[in-house]
């Protein structure tokens, strides 16, 4: 299992990760198999999507914000719900099978962390088998 860091600059952004997973995968030396992404926080998320147009990304994250405006009538008082509620919609782990040692993504897709409650420090923990 490799642990990654991420650091994050913005409130909400995506950063892709998929070289440094890639790397992961090949320090395990799995030729065939799956390699999983977890991301242990309530306010971020992982997502694969689209890593040529930044427009993607950009959109993306605009919809979220659409979706689940910053403020509204929340309960949760550590003025972050949005960001929980985001994290809880993208989800917190993606598999991804692993074919002659490399990651069989699709040409355009690409693996994100997807922050909603920086700027912070995050970790993603890669399990190759
Ligand atoms: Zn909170």
């Amino acid at each position: 299992m490799t642990k990654i860091t991420v650091s994050t600059s913005s409130r909400s952004e995506m950063v892709e990760i998929t070289d440094r997973v890639a790397e992961a995968v090949e320090a395990a030396g799995v030729k065939e198999g799956i390699a999983t992404v977890y991301v242990p926080h309530t306010t971020a998320g992982i997502t694969i999507n689209e890593n040529a147009d930044p427009d993607v990304v950009t959109d993306l994250l605009a919809s979220l914000d659409r979706l689940v405006p910053r403020l509204a009538s929340y309960r949760h008082g550590e003025g972050n719900a949005d960001a929980h509620i985001k994290s809880a919609l993208l989800g917190h782990s993606v598999s991804v099978p692993v074919a002659q040692g490399r990651l069989a993504l699709g040409t355009w897709q690409g693996i994100f962390l997807c922050e909603f409650d920086g700027p912070r420090t995050r970790h993603a923990v890669i399990d190759v088998r």
